[in-house]
């Protein structure tokens, strides 16, 4: 791990990545999850784009566009963005943001060597994906800006983060109407962030799917039931007004002591 540069910095995570990754693992040397980001693997250097191609690139501006909008206008992205602040781990757009192409098909990840949290460009296509992407990211940011986070070697904290992460940011949300049916509301949830969190750790940790499973499940309980820095799971729309609302009032009531 390179120097820190902000204090709240860490391994890249991926997020939304589908199960393709092989997971007998064990003799390859981890890369760490740099393999999904061919913009930054560590071998070839990190290059900055020019502004040109940052303005010819359609993608880039629409990844740009809809990072404004999640960043602006997403109630969850806000409260983060503020928790962040408060813990004195301020959030800048064009510091700690980068839209690239990534392999695979992840959506984005979190990046320590640069404090960056990454946006596939080339794998996010709609609003409500890149809010999904954008908040956990954040959540892992969260994470390791108020916790000691050992993301390297203690693959129980990697496990904590990615619960939270799939549990507060709405990647299990899409099938909560057809799982509450089948399983309950809560079971469904449950169940989405477990197999979630397994398949973010396979994605960026060349560990058995037996090891990640067991470090999921040693968590669980905890950390699927910690949902700071929001007040509770949001599930809907007029929840997450809510919970921007609480988390203000929070803050107020802070303030005020
Ligand atoms: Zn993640």
């Amino acid at each position: 791990m390179r120097e820190r540069e902000v204090g709240w910095v860490s391994p890249p995570m991926a997020s939304e990545r589908p199960e393709s990754r092989a997971s007998e693992g064990g003799e390859e040397e981890d890369d760490y999850g740099y393999g999904l980001f061919p913009e930054r693997r560590p071998s070839e250097g990190k290059r900055e784009r020019s502004s040109v191609y940052k303005t010819l690139f359609p993608k880039h501006r629409e990844c740009q566009a809809m990072l404004t909008i999640a960043l602006t206008a997403n109630p969850y992205a806000k409260v983060l963005l503020d928790a962040m602040k408060n813990s004195g781990c301020t959030v800048y757009r064009d510091r700690h943001f980068s839209c690239e192409d990534c392999d695979g098909c992840v959506g984005g990840g979190f990046d320590s060597s640069t404090s960056q949290i990454v946006l596939c460009q080339n794998n996010i296509h709609r609003q409500g994906h890149m809010n999904r992407v954008v908040i956990h990211e954040l959540i892992h940011a969260f994470d390791h800006c108020r916790a000691q986070v050992d993301w390297f070697h203690n693959v129980r904290h990697l496990a904590c983060s990615e619960i939270r992460a799939a549990n507060l940011s709405g990647d299990c949300s899409l099938l909560n109407e057809l799982g509450r049916f089948k399983f309950g509301l809560k079971q469904h949830q449950q169940t989405c962030v477990r197999d979630r969190a397994i398949r973010s750790i396979l994605a960026v940790r060349k560990i058995s799917r037996e090891s990640a499973e067991k470090a999921v499940d040693e968590v669980f309980d905890s950390c699927f039931n910690d949902q700071e820095p929001f007040g509770r799971v949001p599930y809907s729309k007029s929840d997450a007004k809510r919970v921007y609302q609480d988390f203000q009032n929070r803050d107020r009531y802070y303030t005020n002591l």
